[in-house]
């Protein structure tokens, strides 16, 4: 299975090149951020959950978030692999994915971190707020939180992975093409 972590912090393109490396690759792709909106939307009890958390730019639990991402991996039974959007976000839910994975036989192939300064991040968040209609893009201080919680929880994967001889970092800015060749680059050197 070729399973692959996309890494960056808000903003960074995380959706924009899974989407296109899906198609690419032949994998499935699992947004946790994408299941949250979903169950907001259909207003679940996981939605309502989440929502709490979301709107004000802080992570959902762990145990809520892992639980929710290994049943959509189970739920999966054909995929030849994956594409982990916007999960792992903090060390527990690296680990969990470790032990989740190996459980199945597999693991992860690479963590690709898309890099893009900060500034340029809040510029992208607030553009995209004005059509994607998700709250926690229009509001600067809620985008300076996430950015705040990815530096503080979520940025040390890097290190996670790098330990495992899997991170690898991709500049993230530049057009949609030049970026999702630069990711292709790293991926076709896997398979
Ligand atoms: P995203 O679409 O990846 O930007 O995620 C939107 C929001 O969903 C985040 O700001 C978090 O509140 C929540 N979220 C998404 N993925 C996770 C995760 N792996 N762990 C905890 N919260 C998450």
């Amino acid at each position: 299975m070729l399973n692959l972590v996309l890494f960056g912090p808000p903003g960074a393109g995380k959706g924009t090149q899974s989407a296109l490396l899906i198609d690419k690759y032949n994998l499935v792709h699992l947004s946790t951020g994408d299941i949250f909106r979903y169950n907001m939307k259909e207003g679940t009890e996981l939605g309502k959950l989440a929502k709490s958390y979301i709107e004000k730019g802080a992570l959902v639990p762990d145990e809520v978030t892992i639980g929710m991402l290994e049943a959509e991996v189970n739920s999966n039974t054909e995929a030849k692999g994956f594409v982990f959007d916007g999960f792992p976000r903090t060390n527990a839910q690296a680990e969990a994915l470790d032990a989740f994975l190996s459980s199945k036989g597999t693991s992860i192939s690479a963590m690709l971190a898309l890099e893009v300064a900060e500034q340029e991040l809040v510029t992208r968040l607030l553009e995209r707020g004005k059509s994607s209609g998700r709250a926690d893009d229009q509001n600067p201080e809620i985008i300076k939180n996430r950015i705040q919680v990815y530096e503080n929880e979520t940025a040390i994967l890097k290190d996670y992975y790098a330990a495992q001889n899997k991170f690898v970092g991709v500049k993230g800015i530049g057009s949609i093409e030049s970026i999702t060749n630069s990711l292709c680059k790293v991926i076709d050197a896997l398979v």
